[in-house]
């Protein structure tokens, strides 16, 4: 299901945002919630737009590079998005209880929008989903249920309580339409915040792609509504996935017209983006569909390119984040070195996930010191 919009309407009625509401809820006019009252907010939305030229130069390319530092909303990922409307509207809707299943973020967004809107949430997550975000979904005091299985399986468990049960399924794929909606609202911001234009090319990590998709919307509605020439062309939106589960990329890199399921085993450190899309093939198709459209394209980094690349944002940037929405970052260099970034263009890598809920990490810490004379002899060896 997709939201239309009378956009002539809005156009002439001239409110098209409301700056006196939170974060994102500022675009209300173009958000399918009726009334104010029913907004569910922990100040979503507003992340800042980051100038990063020292990775541009580092990794060679020449280009005007931002991070959309998606990973700074409340819950430490951009599903605050998806979820806040998503909670809104079930709120509306008269909902007391709400379902979803998530590869981790999702599944802490929504709980905590669910605790503001003093709702129930059942939380369906794959049993191999970082500790970091369940403890935190938990902690909301979300009913948090792990699956055995992929994400596809937990998929299916939120799909049938959501049919068995009536509950709203907040699941962030294109089963329900209003989150699908509160992602174009990324679009706003950074043609807002690059002061009222279009980035030549938008780089996301790609699950089943509503972000994408949202993203894009986004764009194509503030050409529809005059914001800019009717002959612009909108942003060509690049996808990534992990070389671990790329079900997407893969149907791009054959030239298929259709997106298969990926049957391989997962193991990756980019979590937020393993969905092997069974049962929902169609949902990686309109993904794809999207990405080609736009003139953009699907790739996939490798596990250690995904590691570099969080380390990278992290040691070059100062951002920290999750190896998943590092993808964002990595793409950049293969984007370049393939000629497919042009010199001068603008790119926008959007930063999805907070690096604090993810405990894979491996890293040198020094042994304790007791006299400052120590300090020197370390020094010299760790230099
Ligand atoms: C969910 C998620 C994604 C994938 O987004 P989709 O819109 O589901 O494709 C990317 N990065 C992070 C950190 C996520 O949590």
């Amino acid at each position: 299901m997709e939201v239309k919009y009378d956009y002539d309407a809005l156009a002439q009625d001239g409110r098209l945002t409301l700056p006196e509401l939170p974060g994102l809820w500022k675009y209300l006019p173009l958000l399918p919630l009726q009334q104010e009252e029913n907004i569910v907010s922990l100040g979503e939305g507003g992340t800042p737009l980051l100038r990063c030229q020292r990775m541009a130069d580092i990794y060679g390319a020449q280009i005007e590079w931002y991070i959309k530092a998606e990973h700074l909303n409340p819950s430490g990922s951009f599903k605050d998005r998806p979820s806040s409307v998503g909670v809104s509207a079930a709120k509306e809707a008269g909902a007391e209880k709400v379902v979803i299943a998530s590869s981790g973020n999702a599944a802490a967004a929504t709980a905590a929008y669910s605790a503001r809107a003093g709702m129930e949430c059942v939380v369906f997550v794959p049993e191999s989903t970082d500790p970091g975000k369940v403890i935190q979904a938990a902690s909301y005091g979300a009913t948090v249920i792990p699956v055995t299985g992929n994400y596809s399986h937990s998929y299916d468990m939120a799909d049938l309580c959501a049919k068995r049960f009536g509950w709203p399924n907040i699941t962030s794929t294109f089963l329900n339409p209003y989150t699908v909606e509160a992602d174009k609202t990324v679009a706003y911001e950074i043609f807002e915040q690059l002061g009222g234009r279009f980035p030549d090319v938008v780089i996301i990590p790609i699950a089943s792609g509503p972000l994408m998709i949202g993203a894009y919307k986004g764009f194509d509605e503030l050409r529809h509504l005059g914001r800019v020439p009717a002959q612009q062309p909108l942003p060509a939106m690049v996808g990534v996935q992990s070389e671990q589960c790329m079900p997407i990329t893969r149907a791009y890199l054959n030239g298929d017209a259709q997106v298969h399921c990926w049957d391989g085993t997962i193991s990756t450190i980019a979590g937020g983006i393993s969905d092997p899309l069974v049962g929902y093939e169609n949902d990686g198709t309109l993904t794809l569909q999207t990405a080609r459209a736009s003139g953009g394209m699907m790739l996939c980094l490798t596990e250690g390119e995904i590691w570099q690349a969080t380390q990278m944002v992290e040691t070059k940037v100062g951002y920290y984040c999750e190896p998943t929405s590092a993808t964002a970052i990595g793409a950049v260099s293969k984007l370049w070195n393939e000629g497919f970034l042009k010199k001068g263009a603008t790119v926008v890598s959007v930063l999805t996930g907070h690096g604090f809920k993810y405990t894979g990490r491996r890293c040198n810490i020094l042994q304790p010191i007791s006299k400052v004379e120590q300090l020197e002899i370390l020094l010299k060896k760790t230099q």
